[in-house]
């Protein structure tokens, strides 16, 4: 197991434990990039964050997860008039603070691919967020101060991630607006970031398409090692689009777009994917969805409700489709 080999680093998180190793490519990769990028550099207002220069006008943010599963990438697009943050963290450290610094305190719009702790946490630095209608429901049930107990234990130690508890930016309540599919941003000078709703992990998470400089950032519906279909709790509004059904939909539109775009950016790990990734995932969701018994391999997870079982499904290039029979 590689994942207990420490990535150099001067963040203020350390991690404790890990809920399952990382695989090893995942694991090279971000070892590589967080110790030798050319442009890695730290902003001494938030020490829980690593930025990356990746373009002229692209930042991506690297954050330790604080629940023991993967680190997450948030991403800042500097527009001529506006910036976009999409995606918060865990919303330990001054996001706000260091978005400020790298666009000079320009206007910004701030959006979540979906609503989930690890991506959705820090939004409360901000007014207001936009994520897809069908995620608002789960975004208003982590709208409030506690979302940061489960990060501790009894004694009020962290129990996953080392860090410390006064550096979580205090609670305040922020304005939630949920957007149609095909919703467009404009930065500024026609340079339009396009949300396109791709269901699967959850029902309503989306993607932001970069339509001036072709790029697609994807949050966790594309991410190597393993995308988790059907996150959604099965009695949760508008549930029935976090299936490999209505990802395999959403998937078929976007590989009728790839002259869109030509790198994709994830939520977590490996990015800057050339865009022929949607088209290995539309084959994977395609073949799980003809025969949903046909999968690679099955495995065991531990959940709050007990251990649950999962089937994964290869994806060329890239890692898995996991899916279980509740969520075809
Ligand atoms: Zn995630």
């Amino acid at each position: 197991m590689k994942d207990n080999i420490a990535i150099v680093s001067a963040l203020k998180s350390h991690k404790i434990k890990v809920r399952e190793p990382i695989d090893e490519r995942c694991w090279a990769y971000m070892k590589l990039m967080r110790e030798t990028h050319a442009t890695k550099r730290m902003v001494a207002v938030n020490p829980y964050a690593e930025v990356y220069q990746l373009r002229d006008n692209l930042y991506a943010i690297l954050s330790e997860h604080l629940s023991g599963a993967g680190d997450m990438w948030d991403y800042l697009i500097i527009g001529p008039q506006k910036a976009m943050l999409i995606d918060t963290g865990f919303g330990v450290g001054d996001l706000k603070g260091l978005v400020n610094e790298l666009t000079g305190s320009m206007p910004l719009i701030v959006v979540n691919t979906h609503a989930h702790p690890d991506h959705a946490s820090g939004n409360c630095q901000f007014d207001r967020v936009y994520c897809h209608a069908y995620d608002v429901p789960q975004l208003e049930q982590m709208r409030n101060p506690y979302i940061w107990d489960v990060l501790f234990d009894e004694e009020g130690k962290p129990i996953w991630t080392e860090f410390d508890r006064e550096d979580i930016v205090p609670f305040h309540k922020y304005e939630i607006v949920g957007c149609p599919d095909g919703h467009t941003f404009d930065l500024g000078a026609g340079h339009e970031i396009e949300l396109i709703h791709t269901a699967g992990h959850t029902a309503g998470h989306c993607m932001f398409l970069d339509k001036k400089h072709r790029l697609l950032f994807a949050g966790d519906d594309v991410i190597s090692m393993r995308i988790s279909i059907g996150a959604a709790r099965p009695d949760s509004p508008f549930g029935e689009w976090a299936t490999v059904t209505r990802y395999r939909d959403q998937m078929a539109r976007l590989a009728a777009r790839l002259d869109e775009f030509d790198y994709v950016f994830p939520g977590h790990f490996v990015l800057d994917l050339e865009n022929e990734v949607i088209l290995n995932l539309l084959d994977a969701a395609n073949a799980i969805v003809a025969d949903p018994q046909g999968f690679d391999y099955e495995d065991a997870f531990e959940t709050s409700a007990g251990v649950a079982k999962r089937y994964h499904k290869f994806v060329k290039g890239l890692g898995t489709l996991s899916y279980n029979d509740k969520t075809v």
